[in-house]
């Protein structure tokens, strides 16, 4: 039970509320009796005075003190309170009892009065069951003299009771506090978790295929509308993800059906006689290796992007001079172009120390020299450079090929993309397509750019930008 998030905030709510109303209860019940018992001293110190005010009096007019208790005794009247007056030996002279009891409660023992007064609590007795609380003081005309004790006793039976009704008012107020707010905590509760169980629920209606469904944001400003929000700007990230990847899946399998269907066809034509010419035997079969060729090659492409969309593939950083590398694709690139009839040219360029993927960074100045080869008619040229800019290097892959049409020009970085029609691939040898998105790739994983600076009827330029330092 205690998994409802709506369980757990009542719980608390009550705890929390149930700790300070007991914190409060105790507080009010404390002072009550604190001030319960000095409003009940009080009452008892202004009749103790009065009672000594009244036996001075009769002194001062020349009575005995036996004679003057007994005459204040006699004229005053308490309902609630016993009155008691003692000589200096705390021999009774005179009483007068409250009106429930016979005679006053005895002075307790080892009392000594003084001129101030003083207070006591006194335990049960057969009369009362509260105890009492009992006020002395003593009483002389002048320092001379000898004091007389006076005693004001009253039963403590009004504090308990008084005390005891709050207790019970308490007792039984708290817990109906704790319960309607409990209630009302679990009904609040509830209200503010709806729009959740209504996301989740929501949210589990929505699967592969129907990622474009969206979850309601009822107040876009508040915490649930944020979450809804965000939620919904997931949905159309994986929403994104699965397109492209279904775009990839159909792409791919349109790549590579084109090379089977050819494999199979010559091997089926191949097959229809029982006996072939040799030459048509090597003519077959040198169009399977050729075919078999292509489908390396799009397959270890695809394995390429497919590691580097994982994130699998971490680069293998060495040390080693970038100038070389450019040297060396360009003699590369050259072997294929020579037959060709386009030249391919390194520019000179300074020695520089640079620390990367060599082998990535090699396959990417091969597919741009590649592609600069493949669109380059017999005659042109290609040439590559690398130049060091204030915080990066520039190597730049310039042709005087065909040029790339511009409504192609945006799309040629996009996986599969290719800007001249089948029949000019075919005749251009061709790739499938994902020569520049692995290159890109290859330059953003080195926190680099690739670019295509310029392109038309002239040629194209693309241009690569490197930090001078990989941890820039
Ligand atoms: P492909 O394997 O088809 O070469 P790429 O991703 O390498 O695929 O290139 C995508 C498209 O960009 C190519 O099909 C081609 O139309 C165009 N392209 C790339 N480089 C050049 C270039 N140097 N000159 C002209 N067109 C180019």
């Amino acid at each position: 039970m205690f998994d409802s998030v709506r369980m757990r905030l009542t719980t608390w709510y009550v705890g929390v509320l149930a700790l300070v109303l007991l914190a409060f209860s105790l507080g009010v019940y404390l002072l009550l009796a604190v001030n319960l018992n000095n409003r009940f001293d009080a009452g008892l110190q202004v009749t103790l005075d009065t009672v000594s005010a009244m036996v001075l009096h009769e002194l001062s007019e020349g009575e005995p003190l036996s004679e003057a208790a007994a005459g204040t005794i006699e004229e005053l009247y308490f309902p609630l309170q016993s009155l008691t007056i003692y000589d200096d030996q705390s021999r009774l002279l005179a009483q007068k009892p409250a009106q429930k009891l016979s005679q006053s409660p005895a002075l307790p023992e080892g009392v000594s009065a003084a001129d101030s007064i003083a207070f006591y609590t006194l335990p049960a007795d057969g009369h009362d069951k509260h105890g009492y609380r009992l006020a002395v003081r003593q009483a002389r005309l002048t320092p001379a003299d000898k004091p007389c004790i006076i005693t004001v006793s009253q039963s403590r039976a009004s504090i308990v009771s008084e005390l005891e009704f709050m207790r019970t008012v308490f007792s039984v107020a708290v817990p109906i506090a704790l319960l309607l707010a409990g209630i009302g905590g679990w009904l609040l509760a509830g209200k503010s978790l709806a729009p959740v169980v209504a996301m989740s629920a929501r949210a589990r209606q929505i699967g592969a295929e129907n990622l474009d469904q969206r979850l309601a944001v009822v107040n876009p400003r508040d915490e649930l509308g944020k979450l809804a929000a965000a939620f919904n700007e997931l949905l159309a990230r994986l929403s994104d993800s699965f397109a492209r990847q279904r775009q990839f899946m159909a792409d791919a399998s349109h790549e590579l059906r084109t090379p089977l269907h050819v494999i199979r066809a010559a091997a089926e034509v191949m097959l229809e006689q029982p006996r072939r010419e040799e030459g048509e035997y090597r003519e077959a079969l040198t169009m399977i290796r050729e075919q078999a060729r292509r489908l390396t090659t799009i397959v270890e492409d695809m394995f390429m992007l497919a590691r580097a969309d994982a994130g699998s593939r971490a680069l293998e950083e060495t040390d080693f001079y970038l100038d070389e590398l450019v040297i060396e694709t360009a003699h590369a690139a050259n072997l294929l172009a020579a037959h060709k009839g386009v030249s391919v040219e390194a520019r000179p360029a300074p020695e520089i120390l640079y620390r990367g993927d060599e082998n990535l960074l090699r396959q990417m100045l091969l597919n741009l020299l590649d592609n600069a080869v493949k669109y380059t008619p017999a005659g042109g040229s290609v040439s590559i450079s690398v130049t060091p800019r204030e915080l990066e290097y520039e190597i730049t892959v310039t042709d005087t090929g065909i040029g790339i049409p511009e409504y192609a020009q945006a799309h040629i970085f996009e996986r599969f993309y290719r800007a001249d029609s089948s029949r000019a691939r075919v005749k251009a040898q061709g790739g499938a397509g994902l020569g520049l998105a692995i290159a890109r790739w290859i330059a953003e994983a080195h926190h680099g750019r690739l670019e295509l600076r310029s392109s038309d009827q002239r040629g194209s330029v693309f241009v690569v930008t490197l930090p001078v330092s990989l941890k820039n």
